[in-house]
């Protein structure tokens, strides 16, 4: 069913209810200008190479995940096969991966051996899910935020559990708590239909983790790129928790090998039994805290929409100078934005001037 169809959102807005999604509401603090153009004027820009290629990946999950796919080997395929396909649409059509400080290809590179070695890795979790789930939380009697959670897991116990895919990186400092707003969202529009929320958690399919036990008995886990997570855990497989039968030369020639192909298959079964490679999984504490946090948010947004109305002059660009790489990257409007227009001439006009001082 095509998301803009659902007949509980069809319903609310026969009734005039105003729809809110956390995007929109986010929206507004990206860029109220690019808010404007996307939710005034109604046009979605185009699409980044991150939001093509997430989405891509996202599809393929949800398909893996209703057919009950669960062969490594064929999830390995499908994961693969699109994700080529992704990149090669995208390089077709123009659109790129940004480039490195150096001009170079390194956030590509990264990301794509990154995805290429989660789709060999990835396997179908276990237990009854429901993908793609509408959740509609009511604000007030008038407003409401919509969302779709990724994954829904029925727990035994009856309690549901809430997953979403995430193809970015790390979420860190306030960046956690703005990407948590959307966990804690769900959450609660679950809570308002009955469910009882277990836990939410992004899978961060860039990162695996390795874990092991120590010593003293303790667990100890490294969250790694998949890309190089061999050798980011070297130090450790060179001094491994239980010691090995393996003189010193030889260990450092096998784990050399390790880390060459990114692989501890080849280890000698007593070292490689040591440690434990699995899909990142990052919760994210629910707690009363985030939830007042998450819905003062949420009122406030929206009310900040209701006070711009639709005049354009009330929603006035970022700091272009300050975030180009937003602007250039990540924004779908940036072919049409004066702002942004206006701050590139001003590098056109600074090369023109130099041409003149040189000659
Ligand atoms: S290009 Fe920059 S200033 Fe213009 S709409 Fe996009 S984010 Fe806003």
């Amino acid at each position: 069913m095509e998301r803009a169809n659902e007949p509980r959102l069809e319903a609310l807005r026969e009734q005039g209810k105003n729809i809110y999604s956390i995007s929109r509401l986010n929206s507004l603090n990206q860029c109220p200008y690019s808010a404007y153009i996307t939710y005034v004027l109604g046009d979605r820009g185009d699409s980044n190479v991150w939001a093509a290629l997430g989405s891509i990946m996202h599809d393929t999950l949800q398909y893996i995940i209703d057919e009950g796919v669960s062969t490594p080997a064929l999830t390995a395929g499908l994961l693969t096969n699109k994700l080529n396909d992704g990149i090669d649409n995208m390089e077709i059509s123009g659109v790129d991966f940004p480039k490195d400080r150096n001009g170079g290809t390194v956030i590509r590179d990264n990301w794509i051996a990154n995805m290429t070695i989660f789709c060999d890795h990835f396997k179908a979790p276990e237990g009854e899910f429901k993908t793609e789930q509408l959740v509609i939380y009511k604000v007030s009697d008038d407003d409401y935020v919509q969302g779709y959670i990724d994954l829904l897991k029925i727990n035994d116990d009856g309690t549901v559990s809430v997953y979403d895919w995430k193809t970015s990186s790390q979420f860190v400092g306030d960046h956690l708590i703005e990407a948590g707003r959307q966990l804690v969202l769900y959450a609660q529009a679950l809570e308002q239909e009955g469910y009882k929320v277990k836990d939410l958690a992004w899978v961060m399919l860039k990162y695996c983790v390795v874990r092991w036990k120590q010593k003293n008995g303790k667990i100890k886990e490294k969250v790694c790129e998949w890309r190089n997570y061999v050798a980011q855990i070297r130090p450790y497989l060179l001094k491994p928790p239980v010691a090995v039968d393996i003189d010193e030369f030889e260990l450092d020639t096998i784990v050399a090998k390790a880390v060459e192909e990114n692989s501890l298959d080849g280890l000698p079964i007593e070292l490689r039994n040591q440690f434990e490679v699995s899909q990142y999984v990052r919760y994210y504490d629910y707690n009363q805290e985030v939830i007042d946090e998450t819905l003062n948010y949420i009122t406030n947004q929206i009310q900040s929409y209701k006070d711009r109305g639709q005049e354009e002059k009330n929603y006035p660009p970022k700091d272009v100078a300050k975030d180009s790489y937003f602007c250039s990257s990540l924004c779908g409007h940036n072919k049409r934005c004066p702002y942004y227009k206006d701050y590139c001439s001003t590098f056109v006009k600074k090369d023109k001037n130099d041409d003149e001082d040189l000659f």
